[in-house]
């Protein structure tokens, strides 16, 4: 007859914090009823990490522990008498007392040697499985459910390794288990036995090693030979990455049994690297499921694995160091890098990633920051003699830095994964010191700064993952048009979330008035709210709070015409933010400003100005695909102001120009001061734009500007400027009708040509003229070029207004967006 086969289960600390979860865990059990059925437990929540602390506070001669174990001896005897009758918690109690006892001892000890051996540390840290699986098997047993427990050290037994896990010895384990079950089991269906802890083959007490509860289980499953594992934890199964660290982590619904490992082994806490060996070797299916969400239907791991996916999952390693051994002529040292590696291997340090640049001038490793001393002193032995010749340099170090690594079996023979998990790192502004495949093409890992750490894992993951992703803003100078973005971005919020994936959270404030910075995205209305409990405007602080550690991408956009805002732009790019404006100071400065502003885009930092020429229309953007296409920009000339345009779409003669002038001033069409518009100053800040985006060396005095404010009422005040506007009305008269007699009208005109020469002035133009039909405030731009020659490529609309400006940015900043592989 075919016995029935086991099932094992597997109880984290995370399942078994309280008495209450022990109840919770036996009714899980109780639930499933399965027979015959093994359950490894691990130490209630955090007693290991009591229990190692103690020796090492006793080593230290710290005498807190005796307090530290009173505490820990009555969280046990609490729990015993939550779960348990009063006689059978008791019972238990004394026994657990008795240890309490034999803890003391051996703290005492280690106390007076003022140091603890490796022995005592065995025995100690593992008391808390022994007290665990106690506990779980009373309470069972408590509700009518036969159950026994089995020391695991009693029956398995392991061999130490130098590097990694300890090996079981299975042949002689499994025939000690059937010797005990044998023995012991009686009628009992379940079986609880203890995580983390074993022997060694000379019986001495000794641990799987950290978390080490995983691999206990999925060694009883091979020694039982079960089909199946399920290992109970407090997350749904193995996400798409740490959900501490990425919130909008997926759980994963399969895993092969390799990319389990590897995800485990780059640092996903939720499995015990080890795990996966024994699994494979008797074919045990892995299942993760979530104790606090025993619907949910977990993460399975086997030998096929599922190809939803190309890369499965990301990890991060903290605390690394990277090393890098370089030497003039590496390529005349024979062996070097195996002579390096077992030099390592033989000290006992382990080096978790290997690159090697093709010319072979270097060999750069990381190692866990703990071993970097062992690491330096092995090479120095290692390769003395090459150093005496002066053949290798030293060893240099950086740290603390981190591993991180993208894995998925699917990722092997698909082009431009590699480059996209790269593209994202640089996108997000994170600087890569390393990069290792490996042969398997399982696994990418990079080496970076361990501050970038959380950035970069949230930045690769939102590149491969379907999740919200994030654009952190910051807003300075919210007049006009930045109240009308805002409200903008308020219409859209939930629209671009839904169908673009795209969080657009505005994180900052700041106006003359002072600033408001905020976790939660500031919408117009709790901008409303809250302007008036502002603090004092700090822009550095608004910087630093705009690119918090976990948002990758960051924009400041400078709705303000401050020079000094202005000048703040490279600092923020070379700080990882990206700037968007319609602010034209930063462009008009001198050339040499300009360049520098141009170098520091150059880490993929993104600069967008479309709104600062012909405020929405697509003006900046033409021409640059025009460039980009190859064509070749032979002159651009427009109508760059809403306010002349204007002024001379009205007049036609039969009213003073001074009249529309104060009309247009009372419909709030010019600037408070007329004469900034009049003056042209405001159209030659665009000529150079333009004229620099063209790929001209042009500064602002050397265009050839024609004003409009005549130049005795250049220094009047502005009532006297208005009042006195109409003595020239005769002048401004006759060059309109000496301009009609030859069939044409004025429009005040800017233009640059490729030899260098720019104008801004009023122009005689005749009616068939594009620039003689505009309406109203409209913005008319020509681009005559190569291919649109004679017939100019030309774009018009309205050119003016916080609704057309405020959209203009928004579309700026949804490019930003696609630029930074946000919108899909
Ligand atoms: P247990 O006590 O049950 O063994 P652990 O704390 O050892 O639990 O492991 C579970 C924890 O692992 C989760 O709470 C989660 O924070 C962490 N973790 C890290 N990376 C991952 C990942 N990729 N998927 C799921 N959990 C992860
Ligand atoms: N209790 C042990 C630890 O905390 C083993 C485990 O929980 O897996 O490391
Ligand atoms: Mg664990």
């Amino acid at each position: 007859m075919n016995r029935p086969s086991w099932t094992v289960h597997k109880f984290g600390g995370t399942s078994v914090g309280s008495a209450e979860r022990y109840r919770h865990v036996a009714q899980v059990l109780l639930d499933r009823g399965e027979d015959p059925c093994a359950v490894v437990v691990s130490a209630m929540k955090g007693v290991t990490d009591t229990l190692i602390g103690l020796v090492e506070a006793a080593a230290k001669q710290d005498a807190s522990y005796l307090n530290q174990l009173d505490a820990l001896a009555d969280r046990l005897s609490s729990t015993l008498h939550e779960l348990l009758s009063e006689a059978r918690a008791a019972e238990l109690d004394a026994t657990f007392s008795r240890d309490i006892e034999d803890i003391a001892d051996l703290l005492r000890a280690t106390w007076l040697l003022r140091e603890a051996s490796k022995g005592s540390v065995d025995l100690i840290s593992g008391y808390g499985e022994i007290w665990s699986a106690q506990t779980l098997c009373a309470h069972l047993n408590a509700r009518g459910h036969e159950t026994v427990w089995l020391d695991a050290r009693d029956v398995l037994t392991v061999e130490p390794s130098e590097q990694g896990s300890p090996s079981p010895l299975l042949e002689q384990s499994e025939e000690e288990l059937h010797a005990w079950l044998q023995a012991n089991r009686g009628e009992a269906t379940t079986v609880i036995i203890t995580g983390f802890i074993a022997r060694t083959a000379s019986g001495r007490p000794t641990t799987l090693g950290r978390n080490g509860s995983d691999y206990s289980a999925a060694i009883f499953s091979a020694l039982l030979s079960a089909p199946s594992l399920y290992i109970w934890t407090d997350v749904d199964g193995v996400m798409s990455a740490n959900p501490r660290l990425v919130p909008d982590a997926q759980v994963l619904d399969q895993l092969s049994y390799q990319e389990a490992m590897e995800l485990a082994y780059f640092g996903a806490k939720v499995l015990h690297p080890s795990t996966i060996a024994p699994a494979v070797a008797r074919d045990v299916e892995i299942t993760i499921k979530n104790t606090f969400n025993v619907d949910a239907p977990g993460t399975l791991i086997s030998s096929t694995g599922g190809d939803d996916f190309a890369i499965k999952g990301f990890t991060t390693i903290d605390d690394i160091a990277l090393l890098n051994l370089e030497g003039t002529n590496m390529l005349g040292v024979p062996g070097i890098a195996s002579r390096l590696f077992s030099a390592l291997r033989d000290a006992g340090v382990s080096v978790i990633v290997i690159s090697q640049a093709s010319s072979e001038h270097s060999i750069c490793f990381a190692v866990p920051s703990s071993d970097v001393d062992a690491a330096q002193q092995v090479v120095e032995q290692a390769f003395f003699a090459e150093r005496h010749r002066g053949q290798l340099n030293n060893l240099s170090v950086s740290a603390p830095c981190s591993i991180l690594a993208a894995v998925g079996d699917q990722m092997a023979g698909q082009v431009g994964i590699a480059g996209q998990f790269l593209q994202a790192l640089g996108n997000a502004h994170i600087n890569v010191r390393a990069i290792a495949q490996g042969s398997s093409e399982r696994n990418i890992s990079v080496v970076i700064d361990q501050d970038d750490a959380k950035r970069a894992l949230r930045a690769v993951h939102s590149s491969f993952y379907l999740s919200h992703k994030t654009i952190s803003v910051g807003l300075v100078g919210a007049g006009v048009v930045g109240s009308v973005l805002l409200s903008q971005l308020d219409e859209q919020r939930a629209l671009l979330l839904r169908d673009y994936n795209v969080d657009i959270q505005v994180r900052a404030i700041a106006t003359t008035r002072g600033m408001l910075l905020s976790e939660e995205t500031i919408d117009a209305t709790t901008w409303a709210e809250r302007e008036a409990a502002l603090t004092p405007t700090d822009l550095a602080a608004l910087v630093e709070h705009v690119k918090p550690a976990h948002v990758p991408h960051a924009v400041l956009i400078d709705c303000t015409a401050s020079d000094d805002v202005a000048s703040l732009y490279g600092s923020w790019m070379e700080q990882g933010v990206h700037v968007i404006t319609p602010n034209k100071k930063a462009n008009t400065k001198s050339m040499q400003s300009y360049r520098a502003l141009r170098q520091a885009r150059r880490k993929n930092m993104h600069y967008l100005y479309e709104t600062t020429v012909g405020a929405g229309l697509p003006i900046i953007q033409t021409l640059r695909d025009l460039i980009q296409t190859g064509d070749r920009i032979e002159r651009i000339e427009g109508i760059l102001s809403g306010t002349l345009s204007y002024l001379f779409n009205v007049y036609d003669g039969t009213r003073p120009f001074s009249e529309i002038v104060a009309e247009a001033k009372e419909l709030g069409y010019t600037e408070p001061d007329p004469r900034d518009d009049l003056s042209g100053t405001d159209v030659a800040r665009k000529v150079v734009i333009l004229g620099r985006e063209m790929g001209l060396e042009l500064e602002l005095d050397q265009i050839s500007l024609e004003g409009l404010v005549p130049e005795e009422l250049e220094g009047a005040s502005v009532e006297e400027f208005m009042e006195r506007l109409p003595e020239h009305d005769d002048a401004m008269r006759a060059r309109y009708e000496s301009a009609r007699e030859r069939g044409c009208v004025l429009r005040f005109v800017g233009s640059v040509s490729r030899d260098g020469s720019a104008t801004v002035t009023l122009e005689e133009l005749p009616l068939t003229h594009a620039f003689a039909r505009i309406n109203f405030t409209d913005n008319i731009v020509q681009f005559t070029t190569a291919r649109y020659n004679p017939n100019p490529l030309v774009v018009q609309g309205p050119g003016a207004g916080p609704g057309v400006t405020a959209a203009g940015i928004f579309s700026d900043l949804l490019r930003l967006a696609s630029y930074v592989g946000v919108s899909r």
